[in-house]
């Protein structure tokens, strides 16, 4: 065949064909037939074969050169032959010589013993093979690039053909998929621990491509360059709203996605696909298939991420060209799933609703990003960094995950199953044995009493204090409410919110957080202009945005001093720096305060000022700020990334640096001797208070009062209730003054002796 051969010079006119076969009014078996023979016309080749799956073979179904006879006798194990080898592999195969292929696999019923050369393409349906379309001549010869790209295009077409005459059989492909997806077990790095049983549900679901001839190539066309248009706009949005990192993507993607997004190359290709005579979303998928053939084969991990980096892409264009920008949460989960994505951002997870949603699983992710801290809240556990887990499941695969062992089994074997419900009965137990200390005080075995109070932040978390019988709310995150709103919530929603919080509360405390906006924590609406920040967790964030949009605090204090009319306030203000930001965010809630009086209307019975101890300059500045306060709380998630210098959602720097280090301990001890000098209540309210050996460090320190996520209430209670403080005291203060390089070792070992469950 010459390099101009007519399905090359005329794909367009093969798929009209084909068009006009899949329209007319005959038997599928007389559409097949009547494919093959276009086919081989159009590529001038003797032979031209269909082979389709039924029942775990691969059935000669159609054929044009091949011995008819052969058609539905001749079969092929997947494992076998080249056909076997292209649906296996999903890949195609181009030979001068099909004989000297250790594959080939000869069937003297077909008569193909005069054929030299084969080419063959895999007809995939969501990503399985469903069949294979392949050609034979007599003389040896290899195939050009330009004739196996329009066959792949031809068996897309084939693929809606054979779908749409029902001949794909569902429990074929299921099978099929069994065989070639056997269970898998993945491993990534525990963020929130639990156990979840359920489907697994792509957050960016997956376009199946339904048409894929085009009725009028120039409105094809259009689609795709007015999708482009959109996917251009988006990107370059996402990187300027860069600061809140809000989409979940993080910066060194978004660079590569506006690389692809404006490579020339990539779009031609997809043109020259719809010029061929598919439509828009078929013709994506058609060079989308290039990249994934690419991903099969490259071993270069850097080529790979870029590779996905594409793939990712060409999903989003799809979606936008199809219409389909929502994600799994617009859509609604209907049965108990597990979420799958490369990364999410806070809004993005609050948007799921939580009777179907048991676990999520990301490819990146990290302990202290605001989304793991709201998974914590949501009581949904959660893996991260399961490297490439789009790449292994499929969406409505079922999935186990076991965070405490770090594992996702997708697919699992039965023998797996039962483990796993073996865990599940064992976490039931312990359940079960901690709500027995619900009503037991958290009281050291040598008498001290620790208080344990739970970090919240939406109403749906308020069930959560009578379930634990917490002794308040240590931490109430305001800005949740406004991370879930489209638009700034209005001055009486977040009243009735903080009317409901304290009524949910009695007479227990609770301490609201005036919002701690920026960072990860996205909401477009605050954004006033295009900077680009360089470091967001240590930009323009929490009371840094509060203080300059002062009608915000203004709008937060009036709404927070209504609902807590006749009773007492708590209130405190994150990232403070410098005293006088403080001093500054009070004189603007005292404004407030002032206007009520002014006005008659009821105020809190007494309000209490108190401030997050998140950066570290604030702790030289103690000694002027600890006067003017009520209590001070200690942020360990902020304070611990700005003390290592190591973001907290970087996955990378998850597991670098160890809490318990000297440097931290040290640190925190000089907070709380402060604190304790000046008699002001002094607590923690970061992610370290909730785990186990973290907490007892602290308590080491002489912390007394922690706030933590709620699932760790019953767990923090019960080790509280086997622990000799004395003893640990003076443990700490010996690892303290001679600093010991394996603190975590010393306390693990102290925790065995003294039997102390951790
Ligand atoms: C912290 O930084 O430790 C903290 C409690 O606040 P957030 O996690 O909301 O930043
Ligand atoms: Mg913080």
């Amino acid at each position: 065949m010459s390099p101009a051969s007519p399905v090359v010079s005329a794909p367009r006119a093969i798929l009209r064909r084909l068009h006009d076969v899949m329209a007319s009014r005959a038997t599928v078996q007389a559409k097949l037939n009547k494919v093959v023979r276009a086919i081989a016309g159009a590529m001038s080749s003797e032979v031209a074969s269909i082979y389709l799956l039924r029942d775990g073979w691969l059935e000669l179904y159609a054929t044009e050169g091949l011995a008819q006879e052969a058609v539905h006798v001749t079969r092929m194990a997947l494992s076998e032959g080249l056909v076997g080898n292209i649906a296996t592999n999903r890949t195609p195969l181009n030979l001068a010589e099909a004989r000297a292929h250790p594959d080939f696999a000869y069937r003297p019923e077909t008569g193909e013993d005069v054929f030299h050369s084969f080419a063959g393409v895999p007809i995939l349906r969501r990503e399985q093979a469903i069949g294979v379309l392949c050609v034979q001549h007599v003389d040896p010869r290899q195939y050009e690039d330009e004739e196996i790209e329009a066959m792949q295009t031809v068996a897309m077409v084939l693929s809606e053909l054979i779908s749409s005459a029902g001949l794909v059989d569902e429990e074929t492909m299921a099978r099929a998929r069994a065989q070639n997806t056997a269970p898998v077990r993945m491993s990534g790095t525990k963020l929130v621990d639990g156990l979840a049983r359920g489907m697994a549900v792509f957050h960016q679901p997956r376009v199946v491509v339904e048409h894929t001839v085009a009725e009028d190539i120039e409105a094809e066309r259009k689609r795709v360059t007015d999708a482009f248009q959109t996917m251009r706009q988006q990107i370059d949005k996402m990187m300027s709203q860069a600061e809140f990192a809000g989409s979940g993507e993080h910066e060194d993607i978004l660079e590569t996605y506006k690389m692809f997004a404006f490579d020339e190359g990539w779009a031609r290709r997809i043109t020259e696909a719809i010029d061929s005579g598919l439509t828009a979303e078929a013709a994506i998928e058609r060079v989308q298939q290039r990249t994934r053939i690419a991903m099969r084969k490259t071993q270069d991990p850097f080529f790979l991420e870029r590779l996905h980096d594409l793939d990712d892409l060409a999903n989003r264009l799809l979606r936008i060209v199809a219409g389909r920008m929502g994600t799994a949460a617009q859509a609604g989960l209907t049965q108990d799933s597990i979420l799958i994505a490369r990364n999410l951002g806070p809004a993005e997870l609050l948007e799921y609703d939580r009777r179907f949603l048991r676990g999520v699983v990301l490819e990146e992710g990290s302990p202290t990003a605001h989304v793991t801290i709201i998974a914590r809240a949501m009581g949904v556990p959660m893996l991260g960094r399961v490297k490439q887990v789009r790449d292994h499941v499929y969406e409505g695969d079922p999935l186990l995950l076991d965070v405490a062992n770090e594992a996702l089994f997708i697919r699992p074997a039965p023998n797996v199953i039962k483990q796993f419900e073996s865990h599940i009965a064992l976490r039931a137990r312990r359940q079960a044995e901690y709500a027995k200390l619900r009503d037991l005080p958290a009281i050291t075995a040598d008498g001290t009493r620790i208080e344990l109070m739970m970090n919240a932040g939406l109403r749906v978390d308020l069930p959560g204090l009578s379930v634990t019988n917490a002794d308040g709310i240590g931490l109430f995150r305001t800005e949740f409410q406004f991370l879930v709103s489209a638009a700034l919530p209005r001055r009486e929603a977040q009243t009735r919110l903080y009317y409901d919080v304290l009524h949910a509360a009695a007479d227990k405390p609770v301490v609201f957080r005036t919002v701690d906006i920026g960072g990860d924590k996205a909401v477009p609406y605050l954004k006033d202009d295009d900077t680009i920040e360089e470091n967001p967790a240590m930009g323009w964030r929490a009371l840094r945005v509060a203080l300059e949009r002062e009608g915000l605090l203004k709008v937060q204090a009036r709404a927070l001093l209504d609902a807590a009319a006749g009773r007492e306030l708590n209130l405190m203000f994150p990232m403070v720096t410098e005293p006088w930001e403080y001093e500054q965010a009070r004189a603007i809630v005292q404004g407030q305060v002032d206007y009520l009086i002014t006005r008659g209307l009821p105020l809190p019975q007494r309000i209490n000022y108190g401030v997050m101890m998140e950066v570290p300059a604030l702790a030289y500045r103690l000694d002027e700020l600890l006067p003017k306060l009520d209590f001070l709380s200690i942020g360990t998630n902020d304070l611990i990334q700005f003390l290592f210098a190591a973001d907290r959602s970087n996955p990378k720097l998850a597991d670098r640096y160890d809490w318990v280090s000297p440097g931290v301990l040290r640190f925190l001890k000089m907070v709380v001797d402060q604190a304790h000098a000046a008699g002001k209540p002094i607590s923690v309210c970061g992610e370290m208070g909730g785990r186990p050996l973290e907490s007892m460090a602290l308590m080491g320190l002489g912390v007394r009062r922690l706030s933590i996520t709620p699932a760790a209430i019953g767990p923090i209670k019960n080790l509280v209730r086997h622990l000799d403080l004395a003893k640990l005291r003076q443990l700490m203060d010996e690892l303290l003054t001679r600093p010991s390089p394996d603190i975590r070792h010393r306390l693990m070992k102290f925790a065995e002796d003294e039997k102390i469950p951790l």
